[in-house]
């Protein structure tokens, strides 16, 4: 298996034509996966704003003045206005904003960024990924494509890619039934093959000014497993966000 980068990609613009982008400088084949970062897929879908169209209203003052109480930094209201529109549900509000955002996916701040968005503060990401996914793939010459994102982590340290949305295959290989070298037969095991190629690409494309937002892996073989669909857990069967939205920080 091989991963590249994209080169020459532009500054995306709202309405830019990612799947022409890309098509334009690579040779894919039909069992490329590509790897786009969410930044440019927000780019291109318009989700770049300003703390100005969020409007605090009174939860999200109270949860930047308790953060910035914890935090001896000033933060903006606006910025939890933001947050709290993108997210469904608020599974942690200090020391840090910790989110369902409308998609399904868990994260710090609703995964808003405010690097890489010349022009605005701040850049939310896409409605709906995997739609967005689909969406480029239909431009593309390659089957099946990933839009992915850098997060942190519970329980380790530093941040990595995984993905949030995906077109054209499943996001797990599901192993269960399967053999392990001594015969005994795999019971829980489905690997979400969608998050580590998603944490390869974004390995590949950075975090800063490389300009590389675009990843293509060649010659990934999903071998012969099942798939499998689930990606987000259902809060039903979420354990750990269960335990989390009972706790309370305390200084
Ligand atoms: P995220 O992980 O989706 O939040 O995206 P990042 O902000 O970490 O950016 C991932 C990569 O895309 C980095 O190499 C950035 O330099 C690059 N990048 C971000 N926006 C653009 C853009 O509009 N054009 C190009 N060519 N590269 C970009
Ligand atoms: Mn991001
Ligand atoms: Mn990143």
């Amino acid at each position: 298996m091989e991963l590249f980068a994209v080169p020459d990609l532009p500054e995306i613009r709202e309405g830019d034509d990612l799947g022409a982008l890309i098509d334009d400088r690579v040779d894919l084949r039909p069992d490329d996966v590509v790897c786009v970062a969410s930044t440019v897929v927000s780019k291109v879908e318009g989700r770049a704003f300003d703390l100005d169209d969020f409007p605090a209203g009174p939860r999200a003052r109270e949860i930047a003045a308790r953060l910035s109480e914890i935090s001896g930094d000033e933060k903006d209201p606006r910025f939890a206005q933001a947050v709290l529109e993108e997210s469904t549900e608020v599974i942690m509000d200090a020391p840090f904003l910790l989110t369902e955002s409308r998609f399904g996916h868990v994260g710090v701040n609703a995964g808003i960024d405010r690097s890489n968005v010349p022009g605005h503060d701040l850049l939310l990401l896409p409605e709906r990924p995997s739609d967005s996914a689909e969406r480029i793939r239909s431009g593309l010459s390659a089957d099946r494509v990933l839009v992915t994102d850098t997060c942190g982590r519970p329980f380790r340290h530093g941040q990595r890619g995984v993905a949030i949305g995906w077109a054209g295959m499943a996001p797990a290989r599901d192993w269960r039934g399967e053999a392990d070298r001594d015969g005994r037969e795999l019971g829980v095991t489905v690997e979400s093959v969608a998050d580590e190629l998603a944490a390869a690409a974004n390995l590949v494309a950075g975090e800063g000014d490389g300009g590389t937002p675009v990843v293509v892996v060649r010659d990934f073989e999903w071998g012969d497993h099942g798939e499998h669909d689930a990606h987000f857990r259902d809060v039903d069967g979420d354990l750990i966000r269960q335990a989390v939205r009972g706790w309370e920080f305390d200084e």
